[in-house]
Order: structure tokens, then C-alpha cells, then sequence
């Protein structure tokens, strides 16, 4: 029998007995080591962690907890090989697929140790000025922000077991708060390794950082009124949460990462040998490649003008016929497995779907899959097309479905005001990236669409060499959407840090009000 990974909770590290769950090897089929949550005290793990842990961070000063980030750091970075290697083992990516998930979690702890040295010697945050209440200015309302009495639990999805970890953890951690991870089954493997090396390194106090892998049984029960729940997952999940007895009768503060289907719009009057129609086509096929299509800000639907639509067809095609797809220890392969089994058949499945109301444009069947065996979740990228723009209207199913791999759909519209109605069918979503040349129009149309994204991504070529990329998620942008993409709110620099916090208004004399804010200077003034 392979190992089972240990869970770290109270203060200490836990391995069961029982037969658990086995994670695989996507390509092979190998079970590599088997997780089990059974037998753990979780209401003694999450008081320890409120309490030991809780205490202890917020006894520190943001900048001294931005050092710890740093140090955190500085330990996922010596062992950032091993990483890469449980990555390629137990999510089946290449490399740079890797990167994105391991390089993105490093990134994003490094960005927010920066951003808490800016916060210096403090224990709380000031919200905006002090108003008057009245006609005079003696009495005032000062509001701010005090860590949370309580932990975070951070429930995330499979696809980035390493990004998924620290980009929750990073802004927690920095405001005082302890964070208890779950991470998704079937990769666990990352997070519990990236847990365990901070852990052993003796870098947090006890109970500031915890890891269950496992069943997610019995973990919303352990909640309590001051806790936090970030998750970061499926619709239905999202759904089942959102009605536990924790968020409905103890008000646990939620935030929802859920699906999304994505748009990328090129702009009317935009010729196909254009840059920007250029820029689309290599956005897109890179968006439905990377990590699989297996990101939940991946582009889904591709809106062309009607009259390029057969351009736009073969320019993407042309790209995502050059993908090697494969075992992604072959040097030669450029797009790795899917996770699972159950993500390959979720992701045929949804192809079925579309395909009844879409024609293939690349067919991903025609790739021949390089150093695979009939148990590799390999699925190669498939373009799809609503053929014109009444089929565009028609075609409910591409507005409404996510399908979590490598597949997109190209959407083709009328004219500018047909488009935005089109990508606001999707309800909300994540992301969706503009392209074109004039900056007035681009502008226009993203603060039209702004209201049913998270982020508005503008790619004109003046920044074709420059931009961050539609789906790859900088610590310093919010991430999240309204509507079926959860309706939360993540990262965005130090606005991360207000979940984690409480807003209250001091309302007082403004001699009071002027004690609030200044550098603690003895244990009354150390707000813990
Ligand atoms: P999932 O099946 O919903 O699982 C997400 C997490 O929830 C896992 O850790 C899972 O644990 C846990 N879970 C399952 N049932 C639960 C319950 N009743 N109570 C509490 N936790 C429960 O999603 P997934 O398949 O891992 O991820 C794919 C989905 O996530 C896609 O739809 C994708 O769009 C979305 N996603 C969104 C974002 C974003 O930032 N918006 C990022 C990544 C992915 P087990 O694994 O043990 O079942």
C-alpha cells in the first residue's frame, strides 16, 4: 500500500489507519499516496487554532506577520522542485502548466509579504477618515478594520492545489487570521507537502496554518459566528454550502470561487490579418491549452464578428493543431492529461452537450496522443461554432456551460450591442478579455461589460508584449465575479485583507478618536 499523507490539526500531525482514498497518477493510472480525514477531533482542532493560533498572530504587527510570510517563502522556494514533481505525478501537467500553479502560489505569498511591510507596526487598519455626526465637530465616526476572532477555513478545488493554498493563505495569515485548508481530493498531495514543509520549518505559531485531507465531512459543522469560509470550487458545491446551518444560522462569512463561462470579444472593425485579431487567436488557443483548459478563468466562448467567424475558425485551429498533447514527461509535449478519470468523462460529457447545438471546428479526436496507454486522461483541445449569429442567440447551451477542459466555442455576432448581450448571457463570469485598436471603443465597452465581471481584460497591441494574460490571475487584481461565478472577491492587493477583517465604527469625541490609529505603545494598545 502507497503512504498516507498525514493531516495537521491542533498542533498536531495525525495519520489514519484506515484504507482512505487513493490519489492517482492521471497518465498511468499508479496510485501514488492515499488520504483519509476519519478519527480527527476537529472541534478541538478548530478551538486550538481560533485560540493558540488566533492569539498568536494577532499579538504580531502586520509587518512582523509579513516577515513570516517571508520566511514561508523562502522554504516553498528550497523545496520547489518537489513541487514540480508531485505536480507532474499527480495533476499530469507539463512544466510551464506546473509553473503556473506552483510559480503563481510563490508570486502571490512574496506580493503580499511586500504589501504588509507597507502596513507597518500595526494590530488594526483605519477605514477612511473621521466624520462629524452632527453640526459639531467634537463628536466623530471613525471606522476600522480589527482581525477576525476566528479562523478561515479554506476549501479549494483541484486545479491549483498550490495557488489555491497560498492565495488564500497570504492575505489571511498577513491580517492575523488562522487558516485550516481542505484541499480538493483528488491533488491534496501538493497542498498537504506545501503545509508540511512550513509546518516543520517551525515558522508559525502553532496553530496558524492547518491541513485535512480527506472527506470534507463534519469540517462546516466545526464553525463558529467569527469564522471565516473562503471556497473556491463547483456551482452545486457552492450551493450545498451556502445552506449549511453554519453560513444560514451562525452567519459564517462566505466567499464563493465558483464556474464561469468566460468570453473573449474582438471588436467590430478589426481585419483578420490585423494585430488584434492576431492577439485573439493566440490568446484563445493558449487560454484552451494551458493547464488542459482545467482554469476556471479559461476562455469559453470566443465572439468574432459574423463576417470573420470562418477566419477566426482556421486561425485558432491552425494554432491548436501545433499542440503536442500527451505524457507530460515527454520533452515534446506541450498540453498534459486532465486529473481524473471522472474530469475526462465530465469534460466528454460536456462536449456531447455543446456539440448538439454547435459544429466542430478542430476536432480534437484527429491528435495523435504521444507516450499514452488506454488508462492516460488525456483529452486534446476541441474548437466548436454556432455557425452565425442567429445561432448564436439560439445556442443556449454555450452561454451556459462550462465545460472544464480543453474547449472553447466560437460565437459569432452582428454588431458591438448584439456582443455585449451575448457575453452578459453568460450570468457572470470571472474574466473576459477585449481586443482591438481603439482605445475610446475598448474603453466603452469595459466599463459597459464591467458590472457582470470580476475583471475586463483589454489586450490592444500597443501591450502585446506586455499583458498579463486573460486567465492568469495577478495578486494585485480582484479575482472573482458576480452571478454564477460565485459572486466573490479575492486578491486585489490589500482589498483581500478585509474579509479577514471585522468594519466597525468607533463613534466618539474626536479626542478619543485621535488615541485610534497611533503606533501601539503598551498592552492596552495592543489589540489582540
Ligand atoms: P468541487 O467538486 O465543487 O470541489 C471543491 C472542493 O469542495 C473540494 O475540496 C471538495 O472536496 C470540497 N467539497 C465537496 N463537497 C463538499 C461539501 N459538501 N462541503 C464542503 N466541501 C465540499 O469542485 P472541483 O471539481 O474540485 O473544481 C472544479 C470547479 O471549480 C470548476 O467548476 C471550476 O470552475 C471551479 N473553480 C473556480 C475557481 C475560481 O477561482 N472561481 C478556481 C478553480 C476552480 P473533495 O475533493 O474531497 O470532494
Amino acid at each position: 500500500m502507497t503512504d498516507m499523507l498525514s493531516n495537521y490539526l491542533g498542533g498536531r500531525w495525525h495519520t489514519s489507519t484506515e484504507a482512505g482514498t487513493a490519489l492517482l497518477d492521471p497518465l498511468t493510472g499508479a496510485e501514488l499516496v492515499r488520504v483519509d480525514a476519519t478519527g480527527l477531533d476537529l472541534a478541538a482542532g478548530f478551538t486550538f487554532a481560533r485560540e493558540q493560533g488566533g492569539s498568536a498572530l494577532r499579538a504580531l504587527t502586520y509587518q512582523q506577520r509579513a516577515a513570516l510570510l517571508r520566511a514561508a517563502l523562502k522554504v516553498l522556494q528550497a523545496n520547489r522542485d518537489a513541487y514540480f514533481d508531485i505536480a507532474t505525478a499527480n495533476s499530469g501537467t507539463v512544466q510551464n502548466d506546473s509553473a503556473v500553479d506552483i510559480d503563481g502560489a510563490l508570486f502571490t505569498l512574496g506580493f503580499y509579504a511586500k504589501l504588509g511591510d507597507s502596513l507597518g507596526e500595526q494590530h488594526y487598519l483605519l477605514d477612511g477618515d473621521a466624520v462629524a455626526l452632527g453640526k459639531e465637530p467634537l463628536f466623530q465616526s471613525q471606522h476600522v478594520l480589527t482581525p477576525i476572532h476566528g479562523l478561515a477555513l479554506c476549501i479549494n478545488a483541484f486545479n491549483f492545489p498550490a495557488w489555491g493554498l497560498w492565495e488564500k493563505a497570504a492575505p489571511a495569515l498577513l491580517s492575523g487570521v488562522p487558516v485550516i485548508v481542505k484541499p480538493a481530493t483528488a491533488t491534496a498531495w501538493l497542498t498537504q507537502r506545501m503545509v508540511k514543509d512550513v509546518v516543520d520549518a517551525g515558522i508559525l505559531p502553532p496553530g496558524a496554518l492547518s491541513v485535512v485531507c480527506g472527506s470534507e465531512s463534519g469540517l462546516l459543522d466545526a464553525l463558529q459566528a467569527f469564522d471565516v469560509l473562503s471556497f473556491t470550487g463547483s456551482a452545486e458545491t457552492a450551493a450545498v454550502i451556502r445552506a449549511h446551518a453554519a453560513v444560514t444560522e451562525r452567519s459564517v462569512r462566505v466567499n464563493v470561487e465558483a464556474d464561469s463561462v468566460n468570453s473573449a470579444l474582438l471588436l467590430p472593425g478589426e481585419a483578420a490579418d490585423s494585430p488584434a485579431f492576431e492577439l485573439l487567436a493566440k490568446e484563445v488557443a493558449r487560454e484552451m491549452t494551458a493547464k488542459s483548459g482545467q482554469k476556471c478563468t479559461a476562455i469559453r466562448r470566443v465572439l468574432v464578428p459574423e463576417q470573420l467567424y470562418g477566419a477566426a475558425a482556421r486561425a485558432i485551429s491552425e494554432r491548436l493543431a501545433k499542440v503536442v498533447v500527451g505524457n507530460p514527461r515527454n520533452a515534446t509535449v506541450r498540453m498534459g492529461a486532465l486529473v481524473s478519470r471522472a474530469q475526462m468523462n465530465a469534460v466528454r460529457q460536456g462536449l456531447d452537450h455543446l456539440r448538439a447545438q454547435a459544429e466542430v471546428l478542430h476536432d480534437g479526436a484527429t491528435h495523435a496522443l504521444v507516450d499514452t496507454t488506454d488508462a492516460s486522461c488525456c483529452v486534446a483541445p476541441t474548437l466548436l461554432g454556432t455557425r452565425d449569429a442567429q445561432g448564436s442567440d439560439e445556442c443556449d447551451r454555450v452561454h451556459a456551460t462550462e465545460v472544464f477542459g480543453p474547449v472553447a466555442t466560437l460565437v459569432p455576432y452582428r454588431d458591438l450591442a448584439h456582443a455585449v448581450q451575448l457575453v452578459r448571457r453568460g450570468q457572470g463570469s470571472l474574466v473576459c478579455s477585449l481586443y482591438g485598436s481603439d482605445p475610446q471603443t475598448l474603453a466603452t465597452v469595459a466599463t459597459q461589460l464591467a458590472s457582470s465581471h470580476g475583471r475586463v481584460h483589454i489586450v490592444s497591441p500597443d501591450v502585446a508584449a506586455l499583458h498579463t494574460g486573460h486567465g492568469n490571475v495577478m495578486p494585485h487584481s480582484l479575482h472573482g465575479g458576480p452571478g454564477r461565478a460565485g459572486g466573490g472577491e479575492e486578491l486585489g492587493g490589500l482589498r483581500a485583507l478585509n474579509f479577514y477583517h471585522r468594519r466597525t465604527a468607533l463613534q466618539a469625541s474626536s479626542q478619543v478618536l485621535a488615541h485610534v490609529g497611533a503606533p501601539a505603545s503598551g498592552p492596552s494598545a495592543t489589540n489582540t
